[in-house]
């Protein structure tokens, strides 16, 4: 890395983050209730980017009532399906038409390559506003055969949950907040939606985007804070009906506790730590590039990110070779910098929590093939890096680290059973992939991986089609897809005496 790089940014950008930052409650941009603000940074510098409104319950409580007002007998339940599909495809064209001010925010403030945040996350925010678009006229019931066909007429009908709370993370703060926000309003539900304390810019600028397209008042509330006040509050707040959470497992724990005061609805997407299984077969053109992309792409602060790597013993030395090339090809650097294939990580803490993780696994007799250290001493920047000689019992290979660190494993025989006992040798189940050109080994392999997205010779997709969520302590339910509109609505079933 050069010296310290001082991001230029649009003149766009430079007036939203001149500009004041309150909350969006009820269709109105106000101030905290407590008159609080805090400091929010870029990841790449360390320094402090914008101030913007710090919300706690009292402000959860307005943008409940506003959410409310909106649910219960307001505009959004008079708005036809069709007319809300629209206005959900009309903010995907915003967010396309505004693309390039939303990217360099997101980078700003998130840290990622401008071009991810250009070519992904953008994009893949608008997408998924145009797929659920599409689904708002297409949420239907079915007709019941029951017994004595004739003598009765069943049937079932598909009805908003409520008012949702949505708590989102910082690695990907756009695409989070669509991914949540697209099937609550393709359902006909009003939300308060909560941005992680590291990243409240995107989604801001997101809710003027909301209030451009057209929805009513208080069907989108949007409140900055951080997680144990404002957070806690959406948990536990007795008039939500449902929260949808993305975080870390800890915090999925807390979230369900405190979702239990009434008993809301919950759905979470949490930790993983997902295994990356080459056969000797594999296309090794193919297995290197995609077990390296798998764990370093966005500097591995993906909850699906591939931080097992399991290969065969006569391929190891290679894969482990092979990804350490591509670790060290792979430009680290401010995202704003022309050319940088990999960002910082977000913050000061993670960056310890990272490095910490490295630190243990060599204590424990865990040997470094690739970085293993922070680069530079101006922003959070981790080399990308590969450790070997891991064992199931240390914590790098058992807890998710959200870095750029995979844990490169051999395994010894071709016993199937035995690769996924292995591969499911974790409390986690949120993804994984298999890599090979036998097409049975293939098909075995996915039955076998306890997980909720399994790709095969691609570690994955986020595409707004494909759900994604985790078997055991990786979540519950499935977010994105058909699968993931059935977060947001109740089974209401009807039976008529004819
Ligand atoms: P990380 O540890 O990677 O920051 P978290 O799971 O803590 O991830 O954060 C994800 C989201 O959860 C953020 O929006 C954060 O503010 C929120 N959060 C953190 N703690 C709580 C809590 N006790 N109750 C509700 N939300 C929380």
């Amino acid at each position: 890395m050069n010296a310290p790089f001082i991001p230029s940014v649009g003149e766009k950008v430079k007036a939203f983050l001149g500009r004041e930052h309150k909350l969006l409650i009820g269709g109105q941009w106000i101030a905290a209730q407590a008159g609080k603000s805090f400091d929010t940074y870029d990841p790449g510098t360390g320094r402090v980017i914008a101030r913007v409104a710090e919300g706690a319950a009292a402000d959860i409580d307005r943008a409940v009532m506003a959410a409310r007002a909106a649910f219960d007998g307001g505009a959004w339940g008079r708005i036809t399906a069709s007319d809300r599909g629209r206005m959900i495809w009309k903010l995907g064209d915003l967010i396309e038409q505004h693309g390039a001010e939303l990217a360099e925010l997101e980078t700003l403030n998130n840290g990622k390559p401008l071009a991810s945040a250009q070519r992904g996350d953008v994009p893949l925010s608008a997408d998924m506003f145009r797929y659920m678009a599409g689904w708002a006229t297409k949420i239907t019931g079915e007709t019941l055969d029951v017994s004595m066909p004739g003598s009765y007429h069943a049937f079932t009908v598909r009805e908003p949950v409520g008012v949702v709370g949505q708590i989102i993370p910082w690695n990907a703060p756009l695409l989070m907040a669509a991914w949540k926000l697209a099937p609550a309003l393709a359902t006909g539900c009003t939300i308060v939606l909560k941005p992680a304390e590291q990243t409240p810019l995107s989604a801001l600028r997101l809710g003027e985007l909301i209030q451009e397209a057209g929805f009513p008042d208080g069907v989108v509330n949007i409140v900055t804070g951080f997680g144990p006040t404002a957070g806690a509050a959406i948990a536990a707040h007795p008039d939500i009906d449902k929260v949808a959470f993305t975080g870390s497992s800890d915090v999925g724990r807390i979230i369900v506790q405190a979702a239990a005061g009434n008993l809301k609805k919950v759905s979470l997407e949490l930790g993983g730590k997902s295994p990356v299984i080459v056969f000797p077969d594999a296309d090794m053109s193919v297995a290197v590039p995609g077990a390296a992309q798998a764990i370093f792409a966005n500097s591995g602060q993906v909850c699906t990110a591939g931080s097992r790597l399991f290969a065969h013993k006569s391929i190891f030395d290679k894969m482990v070779e092979g990804v350490a090339a591509e670790a060290g090809k792979i430009r680290v650097g401010h995202g704003m910098q022309a050319g940088t294939q990999m960002g910082p990580v977000i913050s000061k803490t993670q960056l310890e929590r990272v490095t910490g993780y490295i630190e243990q696994g060599k204590a424990a007799g865990a040997s470094v093939a690739a970085g293993g250290a922070r680069i530079g001493n101006e922003g959070y920047f981790i080399a990308p890096t590969i450790l070997t000689g891991t064992t199931a019992d240390m914590s790098v290979v058992k807890e998710e680290i959200f870095g750029p660190v995979v844990c490169a494993m051999r395994f010894d025989d071709d016993d199937i059973e035995r690769v996924a006992r292995q591969a499911n040798d974790t409390i986690f189940g949120l993804a994984g992939s298999v890599w090979t050109r036998e097409l049975s080994t293939a098909h075995k392999m996915v039955r076998r991986i306890r997980a909720g997205r399994i790709g095969v010779n691609i570690h994955g997709s986020v595409d707004a089609a494909l759900p994604t969520g985790g078997f055991k302590q990786s979540g519950w339910g499935r977010e994105r897809g058909r699968e993931g509109l059935n977060l947001y609505t109740e089974v209401k079933s009807v039976i008529m005496a004819l």
